[in-house]
């Protein structure tokens, strides 16, 4: 079986290049912060000794980074993947990132014969650990038929959108919808506290509805008990947020939703709340109407 190379081993990471091992693949790993390797080392890991050690080592590299300047200098940069990298070798960026980045840093490698496709995720560390993500691809076909073996020990769903740049501006689409839902939730369910009623009543009685959604699911009990560990951090939204802001206005689309959600995470930011989970949005609501949305005792 051929090795993989993972590179960035967080929150996400981790988890997913454990997948990667308890499905039979010899891995050769790379993280920036030393310790954040420990894990997947003690599970019987290779560790690098930087992006471009693991490149020279493996046919296929995955990289898993907070954003577009880290991809770039884990795969452009000095001691990258590129300096490491034999013609045919293939990297599967999986990191949420500007598309146009992604389709920069392809063409970047295509001068050196390395092929690239963008394989952004939905589903957070609960699915990552799971291996049920869904993972949208931009790339060559050729490229997703031969790495989707790969793609789908980690994932629940793995689809070709087009070419490469579409797996993230899908994963900027989904990203829109997943903050202005968690800002609707919380408007709702603040209003329907201050109304006196119990916040998770109304959640059981509309979860049915067409008001239902996965992110509801996910997000409200979590409100409830006032939990707000990441999980998707409220930096890393912001992240994605400006990223679908700067895709849409270079193409000439208004983000009128998208951009009000990402002031209120910026007050959560200034409130010292960056490193909250994304669900912590409902915290702004719950400041400005002087209520809090929570389980009720007894
Ligand atoms: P994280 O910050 O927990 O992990 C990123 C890791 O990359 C860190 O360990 C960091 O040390 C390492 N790193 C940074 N620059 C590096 C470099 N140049 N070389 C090597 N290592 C480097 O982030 P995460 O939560 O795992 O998210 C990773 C990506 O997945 C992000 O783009 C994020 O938007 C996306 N994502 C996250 C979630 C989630 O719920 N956390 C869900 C879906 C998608």
């Amino acid at each position: 079986m051929k090795k993989i190379g993972f590179i960035g081993l967080g929150i996400m990471g981790k988890p997913m290049a454990l997948n990667l091992m308890e499905a039979d693949y010899q891995l050769v790993v790379f993280d920036k912060l030393g310790s954040a390797v420990d894990a997947v080392v003690a599970a019987g890991a290779e560790s690098g000794l930087s992006s471009r050690d693991v490149a020279a080592k493996c046919e296929i590299i995955i990289t898993m980074l907070p954003n577009s300047p880290h991809v770039r200098e884990a795969v452009l940069g000095k001691d990258g993947v590129l300096e490491g990298a034999a013609p045919g070798t293939v990297l599967i960026d999986m990191s949420s990132i500007s598309p146009i980045v992604s389709q920069e840093i392809s063409a970047e490698l295509a001068k050196a014969d390395i092929k690239m496709i963008d394989a952004p995720v939905s589903g957070g560390e609960p699915k990552a650990k799971d291996g049920t993500l869904a993972i949208m691809v931009g790339g060559p076909e050729e490229v997703f038929r031969d790495t989707k073996p790969i793609l789908e020990v980690m994932g629940g769903s793995v689809t070709l959108v087009g070419d490469i740049g579409s797996g993230n501006t899908a994963k900027l689409a989904n990203q829109i919808m997943v903050a202005v839902n968690i800002a609707g939730m919380s408007e709702a369910m603040v209003l329907a506290t201050k109304a006196g009623v119990d916040p998770e009543k109304v959640y059981r009685a509309v979860r049915g509805g067409l008001a239902g959604s996965t992110v509801l699911d996910a997000k409200m009990p979590l409100a409830l008990e006032g939990d707000f560990s990441p999980g998707f951090r409220i930096e890393l939204h912001i992240k994605d947020m400006m990223n679908a802001l700067d895709a849409a206005h270079s193409l000439g689309v208004p983000l009128f939703l998208s951009s009000q959600v990402v002031e209120i995470m910026q007050a959560l930011k200034v409130d010292g709340k960056a490193a909250d989970d994304h669900g912590g949005i409902i915290q702004f609501y719950e400041k400005s109407a002087q209520v809090e949305v929570r389980r009720r005792k007894g």
